[in-house]
């Protein structure tokens, strides 16, 4: 099996396992008591406090343990209530963000949808043009799921200081694939996500420039600082800890790799099949995302084609699989929907191979082929 959709899920590394293998054993304990046993459970959540802190450059106070990436945005849009009746996003955020905000506006609160240009880049003059006096929070994701764009971060970090707004980014495809500088980017909120990056599933964080001003998503016990009630995650922060390490400590050589491997495979899809557009930007995007539309070809069937093939990919992205209208990133990009319906998604890792990625295009010329000759 060629496993090319790590923007829907990661395998785990090898470190992420071994570190959740103890938690998963003999140190079960809670790290809420005070006896040694849950003393060790306590090490390990702080340590992993200390070493994600560290690869945004914050401190370990502002880092909060949550179930992952829809948790964290659903966390920050609900508190944005008790700042203002107005939020500005974007049209291609995630469902995550996009569906909250949905269930907000029903409860009264205005949402600006910003629209992107053709390569999915947000205009942060844009945004700047629609803050009002009730805004309450600027939400524009790092990278965007299906396309790989990754957003002018720096440029609205800066509007949104100047206005005095909080800006929150869903960064769960970015993190741990391209640095990442909460304070040289002006964030004040960010969503990740774990197994996006090699750990493990129904874990990931929230970085909160001022937890002071969050009331909690969840209440109950004390833990997460009063902020996030419910007895932590112990293996799933423990994997997650190790991932981040691992991917920090190789992240310059993974994102040569991957970018090397990207621009190998985009070259030679956009010269060997005809009819065939990049989507995103070409050169602002995530190290390893390919996304094309291709024309005279229904996308599932492709994948379903490639999956016989032993190769996985995505015709959108995971959370919208299943759901047959053309995706709302492609079509927010100009895309017609009669071609939108053609999207395949590639998202490679580090460990991927130039063999394998031989042995895709060459399924995906011969698919193309067999299905327009249909
Ligand atoms: N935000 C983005 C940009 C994502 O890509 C995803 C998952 O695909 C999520 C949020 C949701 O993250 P999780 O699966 O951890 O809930």
């Amino acid at each position: 099996m060629i496993y090319l959709d790590n923007a829907a899920t990661t395998k785990m590394c090898d470190e992420a396992v071994q570190a959740m293998e103890p938690y998963l054993n003999e140190m079960y304990g809670n790290p809420s008591g005070i006896y040694n046993l849950s003393k060790m459970a306590k090490e390990i959540v702080d340590s992993a406090r200390e070493n994600i802190a560290d690869a945004i450059h914050t401190k370990p106070e502002n880092i909060f343990f949550t179930s992952g990436g829809t948790e964290s945005d659903n966390w920050v849009l609900e508190n944005a209530h008790n700042f203002g009746n107005h939020i500005i996003t974007s049209s291609i955020e995630h469902h995550a963000i996009l569906n909250k905000c949905a269930s907000m506006e029903k409860e009264g609160m205005d949402i600006s949808y910003i629209g992107t240009d053709r390569e999915g880049v947000v205009n942060p003059y844009e945004i700047a043009d629609r803050i009002r006096n009730d805004t309450a929070l600027i939400s524009i994701m790092f990278a965007n799921n299906e396309i790989g764009t990754i957003q002018p971060i720096k440029e609205i970090g800066e509007i949104a200081k100047e206005y005095h707004i909080m800006f929150h980014t869903d960064a769960v495809q970015a993190f741990c694939h391209v640095p990442i500088d909460v304070e040289n980017l002006g964030i004040d909120m960010l969503s990740a996500s774990s197994h996006k990056f090699h750990g493990p599933k129904g874990i990931g964080f929230l970085y909160v420039r001022e937890p002071e001003k969050m009331l909690p998503l969840i209440y109950g016990g004390g833990q997460e600082r009063g902020k996030r009630a419910g007895t932590e995650n112990v293996i799933g922060i423990a994997g997650m800890s190790a991932a981040v390490v691992e991917a920090m400590k190789n992240l310059d050589k993974r994102m040569k790799k991957e970018t090397e491997l990207r621009n190998y495979l985009i070259n030679r899809v956009l010269r060997e099949i005809p009819y065939v557009r990049l989507n995103g930007h070409a050169s602002k995007r995530l190290p390893g995302n390919a996304n094309f539309t291709i024309a005279g070809i229904d996308g599932t069937s492709l994948v379903v084609l490639m999956d016989n093939d032993g190769i996985c990919v995505s015709s959108g992205s995971a959370c919208s699989a299943g759901d047959d209208s053309a995706s709302h990133v492609i079509t927010a990009i100009g895309v017609p929907e009669q071609y939108a319906y053609g999207t395949i998604r590639i998202t490679l890792c580090a460990d991927n191979t130039k063999e394998e990625i031989d042995y895709t295009i060459h399924c995906l010329k011969e698919n193309v082929r067999k299905m327009r000759s249909m």
